[in-house]
């Protein structure tokens, strides 16, 4: 079958970054992850302690290298993805805990030798919307003239009361605010959503997709809830276990919110990256590949894409 839908060269019915970036940048780009030594007002009492409930925080998934010297950290992370993709444009990605959560001016001081590196292509930085004031948009709006500037955002739903479960401090009203602030900045945003909250219907995630996929932002991430070890969640989870989604309800709703989505959104992620071994449940999410390949069929089968039905 013929696949409608515009923005892919293969099978994917769904915007993928790889193509997004090779259309938009002439070639694909790898995140270069930096531990710039961040914490998380959800986690250190400003907001609440203990942070959202599925968080495992800023695991080192590059053990034995320098945690010290952010440079040094990005040139020694960079070298293994240089290998993988050596025509690939590196972005030094702020990827642990809130990466804007201190004031402006050390904020400046750790963004800038990548700013000035003719080398690194962008920043990429998670933080959350409570991160975020004018000051620092302002700032990372003139970055955004000169270098590539996304920031990740956390939602995860647009549900309050799953956000007061989750414990995230934030209303899909704090995140609206801040998403309105971004706008016409330059500066790009991904969203991060999760499926598969147990007090949550399918309708309610359906709902979360269909109000996120109309927003002036340039990315969504989906993910499964993961159930980690030593979190708030995986303690309640060892106790009481819980029912979640089965590898089929999950890719089923995944391959029905992607035609919920503005066309041309990019899909950044249609599944979660964990590390295995911090992993309880869902078992499945562990095999990435087969998760991609069945939405993909589930598309496929039903002549589906992104877009179809908002
Ligand atoms: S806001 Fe992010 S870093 Fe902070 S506790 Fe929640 S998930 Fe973790």
């Amino acid at each position: 079958m013929i696949n409608p839908y515009p923005h892919s060269e293969d099978n994917k019915r769904y915007q993928t970054m790889n193509y997004y970036t090779k259309k938009t940048y002439g070639s694909r780009v790898y995140k270069v992850p930096i531990e710039a030594g961040f914490t998380c007002p959800n986690r250190d009492g400003n907001k609440a302690y203990g942070g959202c409930v599925f968080c495992a925080g800023g695991s080192n998934s590059f053990p034995g290298i320098s945690q010290k010297d952010l440079r040094e950290q990005y040139r020694q992370r960079k070298e293994i993805f240089e290998h993988k993709w050596p025509q690939g444009l590196p972005m030094a990605y702020f990827q642990s805990y809130s990466n804007t959560y201190k004031p402006l001016a050390e904020l400046k001081e750790l963004y800038q030798p990548f700013i000035a590196d003719d080398q690194v292509f962008g920043l990429v930085i998670a933080t959350r919307c409570d991160c975020l004031d004018q000051e620092k948009i302002g700032y990372l709006q003139e970055v955004a003239q000169r270098k590539e500037v996304w920031l990740e955002l956390g939602l995860q739903s647009i549900h309050d009361q799953t956000l007061r479960e989750m414990n995230r401090q934030e209303t899909l009203d704090d995140f609206l605010v801040c998403i309105d602030r971004l706008q016409n900045t330059g500066i790009k945003t991904s969203v991060h959503l999760i499926n598969g909250w147990p007090s949550e219907s399918e309708e309610m995630m359906l709902e979360t997709t269909r109000v996120v996929g109309k927003l002036p932002i340039t990315a969504v991430k989906i993910h499964m809830l993961h159930v980690l070890r030593n979190t708030p969640l995986g303690i309640r989870y060892r106790q009481e276990p819980f029912e979640l989604l089965s590898k089929q309800q999950y890719t089923e709703l995944v391959a029905r919110q992607i035609t919920l989505l503005r066309e041309d959104m990019v899909v950044e992620r249609v599944t979660g990256d964990g590390l295995a071994s911090e992993l309880l449940a869902p078992l499945w999410t562990i095999k990435k590949v087969s998760v991609i390949n069945d939405i993909d069929k589930i598309l496929a089968a039903n002549n589906w894409w992104q877009g179809k039905f908002r």
